[in-house]
């Protein structure tokens, strides 16, 4: 039998969080390995090319703000194109089967009435924010909105409407999950640790006011820099370990360290058998921490038509036909390209169908939005995340009601040899691509701190 490759520290997962996690290592004078299952780096980030724009588009993480500063340093590093989010003209809401169009912050299409109760609600949430401890695990106000789900939550401080509903749409925008899977508290500690969503929407000057063409690129420039320190095809399918060493067995040989960090979802760990098993907390945790769900479509048409209609290509939906749509084409385009995401619910109207009805049922929404041009496409890309062996769902785990409370203060804790990483383990921007940095930033300090006692 092979001897197995030995470094200080493996990292399972070649997402941004463990590529960056084992850069910060290699650079203080460590050795690492890098084991992905796929056969690319990237993970959520994924960016082919489209023969017709000449360039990257992005079936994954794109958008960028200046406040997530570890991303835009590599972006910068690594030279990714960046662009400005379009907005120039009205922007579309569809509610039910009707289309509605209006200024940028507005929700076109909502009443007087629903419009100023959809105000208070928001007024209420970011008290909320306020009041909860900097550990928002921590207190009464936490231990009641941990009791409830987020949909349980708007209900108790909206009625039914269009303000109830739109409300209702962020735990699917923004981390691709159902109101009524997920914990209150755990989405409004999300909201609050990304900066609240005034400022996750805002495509002026706020969390979508820039997107990237090729965010995969981010991930390759690391890789490159890690060398041959990343095995691509290398999935771990076993773990072996004692408090000082481990050993993993992978379709490609087995490596050997000193600690681990594990830089995937808890579902992808979940998978893999340990011997001995993990102690009891840290196995219900990962039980408890599933995936939520997304899709994203690239379309590239021959022009941009819906700006020769007045219309910014930005859509969204307060009755689930849709998550958002966007415009990606840049300032001055040739060519026309949009993206469409369909995530929690919106994502159950496209997934079950097969590849002819997903296109139809993507085309269709945006034909009702912006007209029948959008029904022929030169190019159109569609990633159904959950569909996806290795990701299992999409964009960000969740904790469902009752678990931050339980576990928020063991979460980034160190089990025996193993350090936990991914974009869910973040404090701020989690279930962003800032999130995957921060977290991965988090787990090699934590070994750092470890080598020097
Ligand atoms: C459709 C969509 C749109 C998004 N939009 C944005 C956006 O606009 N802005 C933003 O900031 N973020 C966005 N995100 C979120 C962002 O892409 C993710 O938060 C981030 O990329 C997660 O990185 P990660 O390293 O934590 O996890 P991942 O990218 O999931 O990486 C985990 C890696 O582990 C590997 N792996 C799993 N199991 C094993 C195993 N057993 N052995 C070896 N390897 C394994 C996987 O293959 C994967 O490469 C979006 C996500 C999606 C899906």
């Amino acid at each position: 039998m092979n001897e197995a490759v030995r470094r200080d520290t493996i990292v399972i997962g070649a997402g941004l969080s463990g590529l960056y996690a084992a850069l910060q290592l290699k650079e203080a004078g460590h050795s690492v390995a890098v084991l992905e299952a796929r056969d690319r780096v990237g993970g959520l980030t994924l960016s082919p090319h489209s023969p017709t724009l000449g360039r990257r588009i992005d079936l994954g993480g794109q958008w960028v703000s200046k406040s997530h500063m570890r991303m835009y340093r590599l972006v910068e590093r690594y030279a990714v194109p960046v662009r400005r989010q379009f907005v120039t003209g009205d922007r579309v809401c569809i509610h039910d089967d009707k289309t509605f169009r209006g200024p940028m912050g507005t929700i076109p299409g909502m009443s007087k009435t629903d419009w100023a109760a959809y105000t208070e609600a928001f007024k209420t949430l970011y008290q909320v924010f306020e009041a909860l401890p900097a550990n928002p695990w921590e207190g009464d106000l936490a231990a009641r909105l941990d009791r409830m789900t987020y949909d349980s939550w708007v209900r108790e401080i909206l009625p039914p409407g269009m303000a109830r509903d739109a409300l209702l749409r962020l735990p699917g925008a923004y981390y691709g999950v159902m109101p009524e899977e997920v914990s209150a508290l755990e989405l409004i500690q999300k909201l609050r640790g990304c900066g609240g969503p005034r400022f996750m929407s805002d495509v002026e000057t706020g969390g979508m006011s820039e997107h990237l063409w090729g965010a995969q690129a981010v991930s390759e420039g690391m890789a490159r820099d890690l060398e041959e320190d990343v095995f691509l095809g290398t999935p771990a399918r076993r773990v072996t370990w004692t408090e000082k060493a481990v050993e993993i067995e992978t379709d490609a040989g087995r490596f050997a360290a000193r600690r681990v960090i594990f830089a995937c979802s808890p579902a992808m760990i979940q998978q893999i058998p340990f011997s001995p098993a993990l102690p009891a907390p840290r196995r219900l945790l990962h039980q408890r921490f599933p995936n939520g769900r997304n899709s994203k479509a690239v379309i590239v048409y021959d022009r941009p038509f819906w700006r020769e209609k007045g219309l910014n290509g930005h859509v969204i939906s307060t009755s689930g036909a849709l998550t958002a749509a966007l415009d990606i084409s840049g300032a001055d385009p040739g060519h026309g390209a949009m993206i469409a995401l369909f995530s929690g619910k919106a994502s159950l109207r496209v997934d079950p169908l097969d590849p002819a009805g997903r296109r139809s049922a993507v085309l269709g929404v945006l034909s009702q939005a912006l007209g029948p041009e959008a029904l022929a496409p030169l190019e159109f890309h569609l990633q159904v995340w959950a569909d996806e062996e290795w990701s299992g769902g999409a964009s960000s785990p969740f904790m469902v009601p009752g678990q931050l409370t339980q576990y928020g203060a063991a979460l980034r804790a160190s089990v025996g040899p193993f350090h936990w990483a991914g974009t869910h383990m973040a404090l701020e921007f989690r279930g962003y691509m800032e999130g995957a940095l921060a977290a991965g930033e988090a787990a090699a300090r934590q070994i750092l701190a470890a080598a020097e006692i």
